[in-house]
């Protein structure tokens, strides 16, 4: 008899969504006000931003969020990826005082584009972690 995953209860991953905002960023086919860029990731402004310094750093790769990148990115990637947004912030110069670096992964995170992002917020006390 063959199985498959749903019969199974497990669930099936999501395929990643060509047309996300950041799939179109990272296109082209919509602007975006760019701070940093290499061969692995691409940083750009929060066009709503929740901190004076409210920016996001986004993997080149198609990876829908920080799961699917930590388990399916070459080694390669992932340490281009978190060298690139220590640059981005040495290129905002917020080291000191410091930053926060955020990054929504779900539903219940309310992950709202299903493209991996890291936030990097920064510009004032940023005060506690999460509103309780
Ligand atoms: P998240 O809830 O972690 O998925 O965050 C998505 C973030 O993307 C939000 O902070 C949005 O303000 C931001 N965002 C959505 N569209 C754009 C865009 N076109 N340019 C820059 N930031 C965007």
């Amino acid at each position: 008899m063959t199985t498959n995953s749903s019969s199974k209860g497990l669930s099936v991953k999501p395929s990643y969504d060509d047309d996300n905002v950041f799939a179109r960023i990272l296109r082209g086919d919509l602007p975006c006000q760019k701070i940093y860029e290499d061969e692995f990731a691409l940083a750009f402004y929060d066009i709503n931003p929740q901190a004076p310094v409210h920016v996001l750093v986004i993997p080149k790769g198609q990876y829908i969020s920080f799961s699917d990148f930590s388990s399916t990115a070459s080694s390669n990637e992932i340490a281009g990826f978190i060298r690139a947004v220590g640059s981005v912030a040495g290129k905002l110069g917020v080291e000191e005082p410091g930053y926060r670096l955020l990054a929504n992964t779900g539903l219940d995170s309310h992950q709202e584009v299903q493209h991996f992002h890291i936030h990097l917020f920064a510009g004032k006390p940023l005060g506690p972690m999460l509103t309780r």
